[in-house]
């Protein structure tokens, strides 16, 4: 194997361990707690483990956790209420609204009700609206998860050929605007795209994130690139597997990010900094 592999579990254990130290430092200095609502609504097994996992990582770095979990039955207005007294709250500093919601309730409203300097998934449209507009706001976790590993590599983005794969609000779209940020060429490819391989073949950094399994065949690959596997797929046999057919994309890449243990340990650190910057640094408005 040629690549290198982006170890974002023991990168994702770095920056917790940063974040401990500067709660710490920053309660001594006699700052607030930073605190982080997590709200669960429904009995979605995968939602569960998820949140359970961000419960655990904020009190492993210092950060207080209110978890509120609603009934599926819950009525979308109760939810809103809920969503409004958490903006209201002082002691909160992060709001967490996991997803999916059941049926019956509208997401966009939900995230549209969570106060902008609350909305630690970057989520909201104002937040979105800034990102596109290139000025300081809260960005999405994994996105900014993505940049933190292309940071790792020491490459530099400007002017590269940069291809994302996947054009969703929660991670094709930013992480495309973040890479413009850094300068790179963007091309942005979806299930519409004509010559998928041809695109992947052109990228000096390539970001999947579509939900396919192996999508990405490896002989595609342009050799020396760098390759982060944002998808996280279940197999029938259990396993975990990401969007690119690793063991042949890691013959041509420079870097690849393994699944599991590339992206995803990353999202739950990012989002305990947003946590942090929504605490002691909120961005205007
Ligand atoms: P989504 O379903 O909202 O979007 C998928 C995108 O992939 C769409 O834009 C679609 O056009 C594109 N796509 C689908 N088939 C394609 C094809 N054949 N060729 C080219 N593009 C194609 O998914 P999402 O929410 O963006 O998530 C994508 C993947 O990332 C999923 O596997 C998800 O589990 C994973 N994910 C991981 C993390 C993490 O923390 N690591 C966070 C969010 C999502």
């Amino acid at each position: 194997m040629a690549a290198r592999i982006l170890d974002g579990k023991a990168l994702a254990a770095r920056l917790r361990a940063e974040l401990r130290t500067r709660i710490e430092t920053g309660l001594a200095a006699g700052r607030p707690r930073p605190g982080l609502a997590t709200v669960l609504v429904g009995d979605d097994p995968a939602s569960h483990v998820y949140v359970r996992n961000k419960r655990k990582a904020c009190e492993e770095v210092g950060i207080a956790n209110v978890h509120h979990e609603l009934a599926a039955a819950t009525p979308p207005a109760a939810l809103l209420a809920l969503l409004r007294a958490l903006n209201a709250d002082p002691a909160v500093h992060g709001i967490l609204l996991q997803l999916p919601l059941p049926a019956g309730h509208d997401q966009h409203l939900a995230l549209e009700t969570v106060a902008s300097g609350k909305d630690v998934d970057g989520f909201h449209p104002l937040n979105q609206g800034r990102l596109l507009q290139g000025r300081p706001g809260l960005r999405p976790c994994t996105p900014l998860g993505v940049m933190r590993l292309l940071a790792e590599t020491g490459v530099a983005l400007a002017g590269k050929r940069a291809l994302v794969v996947g054009r969703s609000h929660i991670v094709g779209k930013p992480v495309a605007l973040l890479l413009l940020e850094q300068n790179a060429t963007v091309t942005l490819s979806h299930s519409r795209t004509e010559d998928l391989a041809g695109e992947v073949g052109r990228a000096a950094v390539l970001i999947a994130a579509t939900g396919k399994p192996g999508l990405i065949r490896g002989d595609w690959i342009r050799p020396g690139a760098v390759v982060i596997d944002v998808g996280i797929n279940r197999l029938p046999d259990g396993r975990l597997t990401g969007d690119v057919e690793f063991e042949a994309a890691a013959q041509r890449a420079a870097w690849i990010t393994p699944v599991p243990g590339g992206v995803g340990p990353m999202t739950i650190a990012l989002l305990l900094h947003n946590t942090l910057e929504a605490a002691w640094s909120p961005p205007p408005g």
